[in-house]
């Protein structure tokens, strides 16, 4: 554990959740905050710049949709939702306005711990200015993605994609780790005016699984996160 303890807020109306949080958090070395109104949570951030905020969405006075906006307005602080909603549209809807994470109620410490260790490495080094940015190559497991001669490698093997293939897979390796939603897939690719019909991803991801994947059923280096987005692996994390 880092000397510099890191601090965590939560938003969260509900006690009993509170309660489990906090203590969950503090047990691994985290410093909590606790607010249970998106008004509150808007001051915290302000004066405590908290190193990563757990949002639900359910609050007593605003939407936490609300207050993903507000704050992406003027801080990269990453926010990771805790939400009873599993609809698939509040997720994607999260992510496009800047969460950079979503956990389903109920869910347990490790994997919750996990996801709050991967956003705030994010911030602190992100892949495209750590590795990326260092060496113009990405690894993940066996796969290595070269940013400067635009080629991607299986356990060394030259592997043939097509060009849009290629910034599919570079794109997803600058948010390794990180849910891209379909959305802003499409208008990275393709610019503002790509339209929401993400078919175009299905048949490209096919096609991409079947020259990198060993078992494209069981995809080991790019997830589906049905009807939200796509996940590249994160370098270190592993390959099962
Ligand atoms: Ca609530």
């Amino acid at each position: 554990m880092a000397a510099l303890r890191s601090k965590i807020l939560v938003v969260e109306d509900d006690p009993g959740i509170t309660t489990f949080l906090k203590t969950t958090l503090t047990a691994e070395g985290y410093d909590v905050l606790i607010s249970p109104t998106g008004g509150d949570a808007l001051q915290v951030v302000c004066s405590h710049c908290p190193d990563c905020v757990l949002l639900d969405l359910g609050l007593p006075d605003m939407d936490g949709s609300e207050i993903i906006r507000s704050m992406r307005s003027w801080t990269k602080t990453p926010i990771i939702i805790i939400s009873a909603r599993s609809m698939e549209e509040d997720k994607a809807a999260a992510l496009d306005l800047g969460a950079d994470d979503y956990i389903v109620k109920p869910f347990g410490a490790i994997e919750l711990l996990a996801r709050i260790r991967t956003a705030i490495r994010h911030t602190q080094t992100t892949a495209e200015s750590s590795e990326i940015g260092m060496t113009g190559i990405l690894r993940v497991g066996d796969l290595e993605i070269d940013y400067r001669k635009y080629r991607v490698y299986v356990a060394g093997q030259y592997v043939h994609l097509t060009p849009n293939e290629f910034r599919i897979i570079a794109l997803l390796g600058k948010h390794a780790g990180r849910v891209m939603t379909y959305k802003a897939m499409l208008r990275e690719l393709w610019g503002p005016g790509a339209g929401v019909d993400n078919k175009i991803l299905r048949v490209h991801m096919a096609s991409i699984r079947h020259k990198i994947e060993p078992d494209p059923n069981q995809p080991r280096y790019i997830f589906t996160e049905v009807g939200v987005g796509y996940r590249l692996l994160e370098p270190g994390e592993s390959t099962v």
